[in-house]
């Protein structure tokens, strides 16, 4: 054996969070020759499948969580909703980005803080104070400030009295102004130890219901000067959260050519699967590279294309229509049951 192979094929690599994100990560890592580690809320989750062991606790747990984190070489999160509360700094992205980026509030004051402009957005914590925000700005959107995701949480105020439906019950929400967008994009970047920053091509992301159901991927979108401008601000957000990893901004871009920042997602995204078929090195390994400190490899578009989420029942359809296709990479989660809304797979259509 060639001297230092032992250690090389010995590190380990932990990925707290289970689900599709971590299942794909632990999937890369094995790949890149990392025993990998998984901390999961469920036993025999779809991460589990491909990782070494899989050790079960509480995402709320930062004692249990730091235990895990120590006994890796590298560690990262396929969520933002762990505690950060006391985090070993020993992971990344680091518990201060993710502190940042778990709350829709700071992560906007953030933004704007660097000069890129966001929604009107304001704290409300009861309906006198939504029907204030209501007066000023029209209509809106009102989401949680923390746990949202998939659109859940979310409510478009369009009148005084949707506001009168809600329930606060104590819980923190923003206000944001309704943007009447053109296109809704994403910037995906890996930054490494060393601040280098590499970009993925950006996708346009179709929504349905607050749910990413699509991803497009082309050359011609990419060759627009606002992507330059977009890709200027989220390295930007990068640098100044000392970030380590992949990470994924998404923007609305107005009829006017407006970029405005929505949110930040600190880990590798939904809008970026397509990197696993269509470049020609997927957000995932570059992810785990970037946090082993291994070199990155700089992403190229093989071949323009889109994403589409396999999500609840619409499953079955998109299944029996793409299934053994020559241009269609169809990947399953290892998910059992279909139920509204729950994602279980994507596919990625190659433009052939
Ligand atoms: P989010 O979880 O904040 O990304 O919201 C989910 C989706 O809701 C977005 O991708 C948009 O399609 C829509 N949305 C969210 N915020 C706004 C906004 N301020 N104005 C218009 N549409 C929005």
């Amino acid at each position: 054996m060639v001297k230092g192979t032992r250690d090389l094929y010995s590190q380990s690599f932990g990925i707290i969070g289970s689900g599709q994100l971590g299942r794909m990560l632990a999937y890369r890592a094995s790949l890149l020759g990392f025993v990998v580690n998984i901390y999961s809320d469920k036993p025999q989750s779809p991460a589990s499948v491909f990782a070494n062991s899989e050790v079960v606790g509480s995402y709320d747990d930062s004692l249990a969580i730091n235990k895990f984190i120590n006994q890796n070489d590298f560690a990262t999160s396929e969520f933002e909703n762990i505690t950060t509360k006391n985090l070993d700094n020993k992971i990344d992205p680091n518990p201060s980005a993710i502190f940042t980026c778990q709350n829709r509030l700071r992560e906007k004051t953030l933004a704007r803080s660097l000069g890129i402009k966001t929604p009107v957005f304001s704290k409300i914590t009861n309906k006198d104070e939504a029907k204030d925000f209501f007066a000023k700005e029209g209509a809106f959107i009102l989401k949680t400030t923390e746990f949202g995701y998939d659109g859940k949480g979310q409510y478009k105020i369009t009148d005084q009295v949707s506001i009168d439906n809600i329930i606060f019950n104590d819980k923190e929400y923003i206000a944001e102004s309704f943007i009447d967008f053109q296109l809704e994009f994403s910037v995906i970047l890996t930054r490494g130890n060393d601040g280098h920053v590499v970009f993925y091509p950006s996708p346009i992301n179709k929504h349905k219901d607050g749910i990413l159901i699509e991803s497009l991927v082309s050359k011609a979108f990419n060759e627009q000067p606002f992507i330059l401008r977009a890709k200027e601000y989220a390295s930007l957000i990068a640098k100044s959260l000392n970030y380590k990893g992949t990470m994924a901004v998404e923007f609305f871009l107005t009829k006017a050519k407006e970029i405005i920042f929505n949110e930040i997602a600190p880990r590798p995204h939904n809008s970026a699967h397509y990197t696993m078929d269509l470049c020609n090195v997927c957000q995932f390994e570059n992810h785990i590279r970037a946090v082993a400190n291994k070199p990155m490899i700089t992403p190229v578009l093989l071949q323009e294309g889109k994403m589409i989420n396999l999500i609840g029942n619409d499953t079955i359809d998109l299944l029996s229509r793409y299934e053994g296709m020559q241009n269609a990479k169809i990947h399953l989660y290892g998910k059992s049951e279909l139920s509204k809304g729950r994602k279980i797979g994507h596919i990625n259509i190659l433009d052939l």
